[in-house]
């Protein structure tokens, strides 16, 4: 018999402002006493949510559970900046771009992840949070335009469409004149992420049963696994891990992922004269042309900003850290935004993100009927849904040939000894964001 016992669950500080914009959820259903399913599903994220609507539709009528530490959109699936990308997105690159071969198949990937979000958005009427809006990038520095006119010759390689905007463009879309230039790609979907994943939980019902508040504390496994949680047990043949970093808690894939926090601040509600005043369409997203700078976004009568990210090995983003970066986006607010002084921030959190060295993901078969979906990288609202729903085709047998293309991707690289690991990555950051300068 192997016991895997959680040595941490997660416990994610300060609600996001996607959540704190949603009326108060009613109380949850915690698991408590004894009970048995067909499956279980640890997480109730992008990939915890996708596994379970995949095996709602592999396995109908059979008992799916989904077991969540958290409220659902209390952790980073309710934190994230909502930008679901079809094109390849690689944090750690400079420019976004990879190989063309590489970045072919991850088109192709992320587009079916983002259309299995978009059956659920239909089906379960979440569409005024999923909106095909596209993403702009901006540049504020001569780098970042040179980074953006490389993004874009390797947009024109791959054969994908975009559109080259001048300043006056920018200015016009989001209204502010800090950005020199910037490029349009038309495939990404904007998500109300907090609403978005709620809304999927939400219409799971009936079909899959959902517990929150339910953090599970150990996995006893034998010819079953018996999961604990506080207050109750639950036991099923298979068990699908979609904690993302926190599979890590578990014993598994020890030192190969990397535990990353972003932080982020949405506005209080701006008033009808400063909407005038910025001008601008009322809905759109911004990257930034280095992927360390600021994301922004419009979300009508809201501004949000994310910058800053920090390496924290104990998955634990401290208050002190949410609010000293606080400081860094109320900069950059009032940089893009001066015809908005005295609109503050009323919301401010933090993230995690669970990175591997080689961006894979920890994918697979761990140990007889127990599965992994985790740490699904940057990109996690797509690539949670990509690697949710193919790790539920992969444990319920279907012959879905992407299944085959994720078991052939490499596990995630083992990290180097500490406390090399840390000084290296936290060196690593510091550089990064200092070379983001103006662009953050
Ligand atoms: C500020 C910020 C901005 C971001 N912006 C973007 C973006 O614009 N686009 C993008 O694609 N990605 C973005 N991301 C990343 C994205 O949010 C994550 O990659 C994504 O949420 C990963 O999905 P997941 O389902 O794998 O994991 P998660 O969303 O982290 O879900 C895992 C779930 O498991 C639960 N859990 C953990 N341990 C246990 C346990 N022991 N028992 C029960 N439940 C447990 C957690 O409570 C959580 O709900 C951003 C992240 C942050 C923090």
């Amino acid at each position: 018999m192997a016991i895997h016992s959680a040595i941490r669950t997660p416990a994610d500080l300060a609600g996001s402002g996607w959540y704190g914009l949603l009326p108060e959820p009613p109380p949850p259903r915690v698991l408590e006493g004894s009970t048995k399913a067909d499956w279980v599903v640890v997480g109730g994220g992008f990939a915890g949510l996708a596994a379970a609507r995949r095996l709602t539709q592999l396995q109908p009528g059979s008992r799916i559970v989904v077991l969540d530490a958290q409220r659902i959109g209390w952790g980073a699936a309710g934190r994230n900046s909502g930008f679901m990308i079809d094109l390849p997105h690689e944090l750690a690159s400079d420019n976004y771009a990879g190989g063309r071969d590489h970045d072919l198949k991850q088109i192709r990937m992320n587009r079916a992840a983002i259309e299995f979000a978009a059956g659920a958005a239909a089906e379960y009427g979440l569409d005024p949070y999923f909106v095909r809006a596209g993403k702009y990038h901006g540049a504020a520095t001569e780098r970042g335009q040179r980074v953006l006119k490389e993004f874009e010759e390797h947009l024109a390689r791959l054969g994908e469409p975009f559109e080259s905007l001048s300043a006056e463009d920018l200015r016009r879309v989001t209204g502010t004149a800090y950005y020199a230039g910037g490029t349009f790609t038309p495939g990404t979907v904007m998500i109300q992420p907090a609403a978005y994943i709620r809304g999927v939980a939400g219409g799971l019902a009936g079909k899959a049963e959902i517990f929150e508040n339910s953090p599970v504390v150990s996995i006893r496994s034998e010819a079953t696994h018996v999961l604990s949680t506080p207050k109750g047990e639950i036991e099923t043949p298979r068990v699908i891990m979609t904690v993302n970093g926190q599979v890590e808690s578990f014993g598994f894939f020890r030192h190969q992922l990397m535990h990353i926090f972003l932080y982020a601040s949405m506005s209080r509600r701006l008033t009808g004269p400063e909407m005038s005043r910025l001008g601008g369409d009322d809905f759109w997203g911004l990257i930034p042309a280095d992927p360390l700078g600021s994301t922004v976004r419009r979300f009508g009568d809201r501004l949000v900003v994310r910058n800053s990210c920090t390496y924290n090995p104990s998955m634990q983003a401290s208050r002190r850290q949410v609010e000293s970066f606080g400081a860094a986006h109320d900069r950059s607010f009032r940089e893009r935004f001066p015809m908005l002084p005295g609109v503050d921030a009323e919301f401010r959190w933090a993230g995690h993100l669970c990175l591997s060295l080689n961006s894979t993901p920890a994918f697979g078969e761990m140990e007889r009927g127990l599965f992994s979906a985790c740490c699904c990288n940057g990109l996690g609202t797509v690539k949670g849904t990509l690697y949710g729903k193919l790790i539920a085709d992969l444990a319920a047998g279907s012959d879905e040939p992407m299944v085959r293309d994720a078991l052939a991707e490499p596990a995630p690289r083992k990290l180097y000894p500490e406390p090399f690991m840390s000084l290296g990555a936290k060196a690593k950051l510091w550089w990064l964001q200092k070379r983001a300068g103006r662009e953050m």
